[in-house]
Formats: structure tokens, C-alpha cells, sequence
């Protein structure tokens, strides 16, 4: 990209910082709650981001909506926004993949309104922050990709390939009728570019391109209930309890201790979390003993072998103790092939962030989950990315400005990328 071009689009970017910070708060104003959470769904939202869309001068524009009679419009609504590359125009690059930056439109419930100090539906700007619900989660990134996309368009620049702006609706309980429904409809192809912006850290140097499996694993230990002073007639469960979890907790160390420097936290966890209250008094020894185990395992391991191995341990304890325990994994996700630190959305990524921030970033893992291991599990690399506070699901959610403003760069570092 020649410079002075470039320049000229991220100048323009922070010129529309006020633009922005508008735009986000009218989309903040609209919440798009799922019927199942008591919400009407995304479509007034979608409709206000398609009129903006059009007002802008983006004239191709893709819907994908899923029928939904659980909604006053009766539907759920997907939709791509293109800023159609040179590939179309002038019939070169034919086999130049696209670029898809996909974000959800839909928000979560405020939660309990006496911990927000204010309206999560106002949009309060303060102290170089949006707040409300869906300002991080996922408006901000929504907000940067379409600014981005018009920055390049209003300089008449031609990007080498297809960048489509992809948001759906129905992220935050299932994505059936959002980016599953897509997926379903042939819409990805295996070469496509894909940056999913719905995860990141304050810092913005994380590309996530690895997520840990999770399981959660309910211990139920039983023996026999009777009085302290006569150990003789019962089983204690607490006891055999304690003694599996020790034993377990060592077992999985050892067996499964292979680092991987991707993540921050490099092994695989299996943390002794929850304990339930077993008796109330203290001079009855328990029938009864039931514990949890939060594993959060690297994925080169299968969580099947992880809870064989529990299972093995339990037998053992089972025969010195004369308890029976039952394992219950009451949460499993089991993490997909990691997007290859080396792909080329992670490797333009990690140029595009530090040509804006200067900041070193790198790829890594994380321990939790996002909607790009769906993604991933069909075969498709995509990498995640944002600059944010973390405060998604909370109370007092917010967008930092400067962050939207700065990403925004990024994305059109991104969208203008080899021209
Ligand atoms: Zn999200």
C-alpha cells in the first residue's frame, strides 16, 4: 500500500472518531436480546447498520435471515456487508481468498440494573468510554469494521480482494441461526481470510489462534452415614473423597504435562474447584461427599483420555475405600485444532496490529471459548483479535474510544493490505 494513501485513510478514521462514537451509541440504544433471554432479537438493529450501510455507499449487501416466529419481525437476521476487492472489478486475482471480519449483533440481557450506574441502554459516554450493554461485546469491533471499510471506499480505493463484513445475530446462545445457518448455506470457502474480533486483551497484542478444552467434573463419592465416635459402622465418603482427589490431582499432572508457550498459562489445569456442604455438624461422619473439577486441558490432548484416567483412579480408590464414586463431566468442550500460528489471516494480522500500535503482538491461546472454534471444528483457520477492557456480560459493560478508533485503523491495515 503506498504510504500516503494509507495515511490519508487512517486520518480520515480519526476524523470520524466523533461519527463513531455516535453510530456505537445508536446500536447501543437498540437491544437486540434473544426471545429465549425476553428480547425482540437484532432485527431493528440490523435494519438501522443496513440504512447506515446504504447512506455510505455500500451497494452490495447480503442477507442471510432465518425465520424466527419467536420475534415481532419473525426473523433473525445475517447480514454481509462487501467492499467488493479488484478481483471483481477488473477480473484478476481470481483465486484471491476473502477477507470475512465477522461480529455478532446480538447482546446479552443488562443482568441485575441496580449494578449498572446507568441506563445500559443510554450509551453514556464518559472518561473516554461508551458504556453500555453490547458497547464491547460486540459493537465496538461492528463499529471499527464498517468505519474501516468506509475510510477505504470514501478514498476510491480498490482493495485486492472480496472483504466482507459478516454480522449475525444469535451468538450468544448457540449461533444456530446465525453463523451455523451461514455455514450451512455453503457461505465460507476453505481459503477464506477470517478474523473473528470477539476476544482480546487491554493491551491488543493477543492473537488468539488456540483455545483450551473444558471440563467441568462433578465427584460424587458415596459411603455410609454414622456417628464420628464409631467410624467402625459406616464409611466415611468425605475420606475417600479427599483421598481421590489427592490421588487424581497428582495423576493428571503427571501424565498430561507436556507446555505449550502459546498459552500464558502453558500446561493443562485440573483444579480442585467447588466443594458442596456434606453434613452440617461436625460429629457425624458423611455418607455422602461431593466435589468439582475445573480442567482446562491443552488441545493435543483428548478429553476422553483425561477422564478414563479419573475414571482409573476412582476404581482404585473404590477398592481400598469399599465407596463408590461416579464422575459426571457436567460441562465439555473439547478444543478444536488450533489455526496454525503461521496462517496468512494470522500473519497479516500480526503485521496490520503493529504498523498501528507498534506493539509486538503474537499468537497465543486462551482458556476459555469463542464462537471461532466453530470455525475451526469445520476446518476453516480464523484467527481473534481486539483491543478491550474485558468487560463483556458485565454490569457498566463499556467501549474504550480510543481502542475502537485505534482497531479501526487496523482493520482498514487490513483491508487495503498488498494494494
Ligand atoms: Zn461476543
Amino acid at each position: 500500500m503506498i504510504k500516503r494513501i494509507l495515511n490519508r485513510i487512517l486520518n480520515n478514521i480519526d476524523l470520524s472518531k466523533d461519527e463513531q462514537v455516535r453510530f456505537l451509541g445508536e446500536i447501543i440504544k437498540i437491544p437486540a436480546v434473544a426471545p429465549s433471554s425476553g428480547g425482540c432479537g437484532e432485527w431493528d438493529k440490523v435494519e438501522l447498520i443496513v440504512e447506515w450501510a446504504r447512506t455510505h455507499g455500500f451497494s452490495d449487501i447480503e442477507r442471510f435471515d432465518v425465520e424466527d416466529l419467536g420475534v415481532p419481525s419473525g426473523s433473525r437476521p445475517n447480514v454481509v456487508v462487501w467492499l467488493k476487492g479488484k478481483r471483481n472489478a477488473e477480473r484478476i486475482h481470481e483465486d484471491m481468498p476473502r477477507l470475512l471480519v465477522i461480529t455478532h449483533t446480538d447482546v446479552v440481557p443488562p443482568g441485575d440494573l441496580k449494578a449498572w450506574d446507568s441506563d445500559p441502554y443510554s450509551a453514556v459516554v464518559s472518561d473516554g468510554r461508551i458504556f453500555g450493554r453490547g458497547a464491547e461485546d460486540n459493537g465496538q469491533s461492528l463499529t471499527a469494521a464498517l468505519f474501516a471499510a468506509r475510510a477505504v471506499l470514501d478514498n476510491e480505493i480498490l482493495p485486492v480482494r472480496d472483504v466482507g463484513l459478516v454480522m449475525v445475530a444469535y451468538e450468544e446462545i448457540g449461533n444456530e441461526k446465525g453463523i451455523l445457518h451461514l455455514m450451512n448455506e455453503g457461505f465460507f470457502k476453505k481459503n477464506d481470510l477470517i478474523l473473528v474480533p470477539d476476544h482480546g486483551e487491554p493491551d491488543g497484542r493477543l492473537v488468539e489462534v488456540s483455545e483450551k478444552s473444558l471440563a467441568w467434573i462433578k465427584v460424587t463419592t458415596k459411603g455410609k452415614q454414622c456417628h464420628s465416635s464409631r467410624p467402625d459402622r459406616g464409611n466415611n465418603a468425605h475420606r475417600a473423597a479427599m483421598k481421590f482427589g489427592t490421588m487424581v490431582d497428582e495423576a493428571l499432572h503427571n501424565r498430561f504435562d507436556h507446555r505449550d508457550g502459546l498459552f500464558d498459562f502453558p500446561l493443562s489445569s485440573f483444579e480442585p474447584t467447588k466443594k458442596v456442604a456434606n453434613i452440617q455438624n461436625v460429629n457425624t461422619i458423611p455418607g455422602e461427599d461431593i466435589l468439582y473439577f475445573d480442567c482446562r486441558v491443552l488441545p493435543r490432548y483428548r478429553l476422553n483420555d483425561i477422564i478414563t484416567e479419573m475414571r482409573r483412579i476412582a476404581d482404585t480408590v473404590e477398592k481400598v475405600t469399599g465407596t463408590s464414586i461416579s464422575l459426571d463431566p457436567v460441562l465439555r468442550d473439547e478444543a478444536t485444532e488450533p489455526t496454525p500460528a503461521d496462517a496468512p489471516i494470522v500473519k497479516m494480522l500480526l503485521s496490520a496490529i503493529d504498523s498501528v500500535y507498534n506493539s509486538n503482538p503474537y499468537p497465543g491461546g486462551i482458556g476459555g471459548s469463542t464462537a471461532a472454534a466453530i470455525l475451526r471444528r469445520a476446518g476453516y483457520n480464523a484467527a481473534v483479535w481486539e483491543t478491550v477492557d474485558n468487560t463483556a456480560h458485565s454490569p457498566n459493560e463499556y467501549a474504550v474510544i480510543d481502542n475502537m478508533v485505534n482497531d479501526c485503523k487496523v482493520f482498514a491495515t487490513l483491508f487495503t493490505d498488498g494494494v
